[in-house]
């Protein structure tokens, strides 16, 4: 494979490499598709997945990740096990490298996603997996009846903290406004929950423990005022950052990291296209992911058929 000349390589294995995948592998343009460090990307890391049509009553996200993959293998995508660390867009063949090895292609699909952001506060590193997580599907089953801390007040933030009463006694949302981000949907959820309290206008200033998390100090946005909270986790959901890194100097970045897509998935050079939450840092959902990974799909092929 490492001597050929693919019609496409794609990058990345959430909702967008996937959907790229099958459409390409329908197209007839046998793809291949580098599955990164996290294969399946970020629903992945969540339970239940309730607004992917055709599923009325929800899929997780593993279920949903392993379909997509097993529909795209089927029209012939073809599956590389690891992670692109470098890319070479500027040859008239682009390439990509997994390690020290070259992948040739007349196109690329990007679909690398984007990665949880951290607070950056002292304790964050020493406690993570220990106490401090971004994932409430993965983790929150060590915290049966504790207290623990969600931080962040968007859709992320709240599905966790909703997740987590299943598990933990209490749930402190700690927002650093006094207005929710996330859905009404979710609000409502939240608001619901008798385990959940909300600490409105505070912030995160210390993450403390020994060996493990036992409590965070805050400080309120507005008043100005030190306090602290008791508990065993602290989970972080204040959004994400995309995975640009080894396209700096290769396309064109908008100021938070994303690419830049015209027409939805075209990037600054020609045959190299984006999907996914790579290039959206706005709708983010597995729908768009998947809507945007068709279109570079067909993208390509227009543009091979152009060749
Ligand atoms: P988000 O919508 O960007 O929300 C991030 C939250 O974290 C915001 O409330 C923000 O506060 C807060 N925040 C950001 N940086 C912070 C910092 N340094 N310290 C403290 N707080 C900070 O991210 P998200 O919740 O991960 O959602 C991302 C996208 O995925 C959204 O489009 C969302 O709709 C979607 N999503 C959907 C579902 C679902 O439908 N089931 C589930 C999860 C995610 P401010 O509000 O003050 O900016």
């Amino acid at each position: 494979m490492r001597d050929e000349i693919a019609n496409v390589i794609i990058i990345g294995s959430g909702p967008a490499g996937l959907t790229a995948a099958l459409y390409a592998s329908r197209a007839g343009l046998a793809p291949r598709l580098v599955e990164g460090d996290s294969p399946g990307g970020q629903p992945m890391t969540t339970a239940m997945i309730e607004n992917f049509p055709g599923f009325p009553k929800g899929i997780s996200g593993v279920e949903l990740i392993s379909r997509m993959r097993e529909q795209a293998g089927r029209f012939g995508a073809k599956f590389l096990n690891g992670q692109v660390t470098r890319v070479d867009f500027k040859k008239k063949i682009p390439a990509v490298f997994i390690k020290e090895n070259q992948y040739k292609a007349k196109s690329v699909i990007i679909a690398t996603g984007a990665n949880p952001r951290w607070l950056g506060v002292p304790g964050e590193d020493k406690f993570k997996g220990r106490g401090v997580s971004v994932c409430a599907t993965c983790d929150g089953f060590f915290y049966r009846d504790k207290v623990v801390a969600v931080v962040g007040g968007g859709d992320s933030a709240l599905e966790e903290a909703v997740f987590l009463t299943r598990f933990a006694k209490k749930v402190v949302i700690i927002h650093r406004r006094d207005k929710l981000r996330a859905s009404k949907l979710l609000q409502e959820r939240a608001r619901a929950q008798e385990k959940i309290e909300f600490f409105w206008d505070t912030v995160v200033e210390k993450i403390k423990g020994n060996k493990l998390v036992e409590g965070l100090e805050l400080r309120g946005t507005k008043t100005g005022e030190a306090s602290s909270l008791a508990c065993s986790g602290v989970f972080i959901a204040i959004g994400h950052e995309p995975n640009t890194k080894i396209f700096e100097n290769q396309l064109d970045l908008d100021q938070k990291g994303y690419i830049k897509a015209k027409s939805f998935v075209e990037t600054n050079i020609e045959g190299i296209f984006a999907a996914g939450d790579v290039a959206d840092s706005h709708f983010r959902q597995a729908i768009t992911a998947s809507a945007t990974g068709c279109m570079a799909a067909m993208m390509a092929e227009e543009y091979l058929a152009r060749q």
